[in-house]
């Protein structure tokens, strides 16, 4: 069994997961409207991603025998200033996760609540994962600059993604 406290901060961990999901479609959607499909698959893929992360949040909660009840949404952002902004935008989302989990994982600990922490172990690992993937990805777009022969192939190679 898990504590309320815990109970509480995984539904909202859910919202913020499922809300990741919809910002990254609409990212997605924008970098296909600039016809860059490269950087549109990438974001899709990260949406579903993000769609799983909710989904082992749900599946844990259901296993432990908890109702599970979702949150409304908010309307993500559709405008960016430039592409640039976008990744910019996907990094301080994703630090605002891992500060998230890490709260989670503080009550965990605090509980001595052993499941959760083998639980929550995972996104830890996953999060690093992620911040230092968009890094990477921003460091390169600071890497071309306003070049347009750089911007067409980052697109390739973003869009050669595969995994995760
Ligand atoms: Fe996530
Ligand atoms: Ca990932």
């Amino acid at each position: 069994m898990i504590s309320n406290k815990i109970y509480e901060l995984m539904l909202n961990q859910i919202n913020a997961e499922l809300g990741a999901s919809y910002l990254y479609l609409s990212m997605s959607s924008y970098f296909e409207e600039k016809n860059l499909r490269g950087l549109a698959k990438w974001m899709k893929m990260q949406s579903e991603e993000e769609r799983e992360h909710a989904m082992k949040f749900y599946n844990y909660l259901v296993t432990l025998g908890k109702r599970v009840y979702l949150k409304a949404l908010a309307e993500p952002k559709s405008e960016w200033k430039d592409v640039m902004e976008v990744w910019q935008d996907t990094l301080n989302h994703e630090k605002k996760v891992t500060e998230m989990i890490n709260t989670i994982m503080k009550q965990a600990v605090a509980e001595n609540d052993f499941a959760s922490i083998n639980f929550l172990n995972w996104f830890i690992d996953e999060q690093i994962e992620e911040v230092t993937q968009i890094e990477e990805i921003i460091s390169k777009f600071e890497m071309i600059g306003d070049s347009k022969q750089g911007l067409y192939l980052l697109d390739k190679e973003l869009g050669s993604r595969t995994e995760d």
